[in-house]
């Protein structure tokens, strides 16, 4: 969602006449947007300003910005503990920034922090998302009024929000005309998208209308919205990836009711379960949460279990960050030492599952969605419909169009591959 947002921040201050630069040491104007989920990216941002400051000491100081959720969360404290700052805008005032840089003054520090996804989702409706690429983000929810125990979001992005359902329509149509053949709909609970009873599944489906449009994706629900009818979705919808992003955070009931998830073990898995029955190549990623106070011994054993019954095809997993103004923050912390131990099990267990299934993948033909050339531009890039990279050779003529790759070699994240050619003679 943070690059979803940086492009759309750009998309508006273009209208102003700012252009990105890659000579970093010449620019009039830093535009930083931050996260705030663990304090490792908040110090990030410090640590950045500290190298703008470095670079700038003899000259004329650029326009310092700061956007997005450690904005929210720490407005005026930022201005305060770091003066080289200029502007504070949070995520849901993005429709003030262009405003916000035309009013500045070097003698007024400003802070623009208000929760307003509706006037921010109308005015960057009005701005045209230019993103451009064969796989486009698009942001249909923001929000969350879950309040796990850990999270900031509920304070950082407010309140549950959906986007009306024609707005984000256009949107897709808009996306597509630019040559988006891939959309990923995006949300902090996706699947909690309500629009006066218009739902997920509804969006997916109208969406899946738009003909250029052949891949679409969401993410990142949560269990507890994963409905009838969105399930359904993947028995009737012919463009729907199989790969579902389902956070769960613990194998342990235990550690799962400390967090405030509501809901279990075992309603995960019947989610599992039915989604296996429909299609039994869907597979499945996750989130975890290693050393959530409480975590024993024995609730951790209880995560290394599901993640070998589940098969995760690639999961993202962090040691539990105290954020300010949660409930966990002040909760009794686990020793360092212990969680970092956890951490290193759990995500080579979750690195072995992944290297097994996208070794499955080897001497097999997938399709991928070409997207561009590599960084040496050597080869071509694409993805597969689980999200992995694939590495081959060809024209970039093939950029933006569907290919079939025979899978020769694979790794961790990368697959690596030459064009079938039987499907080469079908594209030429
Ligand atoms: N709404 C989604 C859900 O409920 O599963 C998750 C969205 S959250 C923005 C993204 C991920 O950040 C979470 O799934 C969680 O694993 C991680 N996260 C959030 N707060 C955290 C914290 N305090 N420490 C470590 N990881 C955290
Ligand atoms: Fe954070 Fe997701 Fe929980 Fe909301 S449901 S509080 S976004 S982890």
């Amino acid at each position: 969602m943070n690059e979803y947002d940086s492009n759309r921040i750009f998309d508006s201050v273009k209208k102003i006449g700012y252009e990105k630069t890659e000579k970093y040491n010449e620019a009039n104007c830093y535009l930083l947007n931050t996260c705030h989920i663990r304090d490792k990216a908040k110090e990030k941002v410090y640590h950045e300003i500290g190298r703008v400051k470095k670079i700038f000491r003899a000259k004329k100081k650029p326009l310092v910005i700061i956007a997005g959720c450690v904005a929210q969360a720490e407005n005026q404290e930022m201005l305060k503990r770091e003066p080289y700052i200029d502007l504070v805008i949070g995520p849901q005032s993005y429709h003030k920034i262009n405003d916000t840089i035309l009013n500045y003054t070097d003698k007024k520090k400003i802070e623009e922090t208000e929760f307003d996804a509706v006037s921010k989702f109308e005015y960057l409706s009005r701005i045209k998302n230019e993103s451009g690429k064969k796989t486009s983000f698009l942001t249909i929810q923001e929000g969350c009024d879950k309040f796990c125990h850990f999270c900031v979001v509920p304070f950082t992005r407010g309140p549950e929000y959906s986007r009306p359902f024609n707005q984000i329509l256009d949107e897709a149509k808009s996306l597509a005309d630019q040559g988006a053949k891939e959309i990923i709909l995006l949300g902090q609970n996706v699947n909690a998208y309500n629009d006066d009873g218009l739902k997920l599944s509804d969006l997916i489906f109208s969406i899946e209308k738009i003909k250029d449009i052949e891949r679409i994706r969401y993410t990142t629900s949560h269990p507890n919205d994963m409905s009838d009818d969105l399930i359904n979705v993947y028995k009737d919808s012919k463009k729907i990836m199989p790969l579902i992003h389902l956070p769960i955070q613990s194998g342990s009931n235990k550690v799962l009711k400390l967090m405030n998830r509501k809901h279990t073990i075992d309603e995960y898995l019947n989610i599992f379960d039915r989604l296996k029955k429909i299609n039994s190549e869907i597979e499945f990623s996750s989130d975890f949460i290693i050393g959530y106070p409480g975590e024993d011994e024995n609730d951790f054993k209880d995560t290394l279990n599901l993640i070998n019954k589940i098969k995760f095809i690639n999961s993202y997993s962090f040691v539990f960050s105290p954020r300010p103004g949660t409930r966990a923050e002040k909760l009794k912390q686990i020793d360092k030492n212990i969680t970092s131990a956890r951490l290193k099990i759990i995500q080579k267990q979750l690195l072995e599952n992944q290297i097994k299934k996208n070794n499955s993948f080897e001497n097999k033909i997938i399709k991928v969605l070409v997207e561009n050339q590599t960084d040496d531009k050597t080869k071509l890039f694409g993805r597969s419909e689980y999200m992995s990279s694939v590495i081959f050779d060809g024209n970039k003529n093939l950029i933006g169009k569907f290919i079939d790759i025979k899978i020769l070699k694979s790794n961790q994240l990368t697959m690596f591959g030459e064009i079938d050619q039987i499907s080469k003679m079908k594209v030429a």
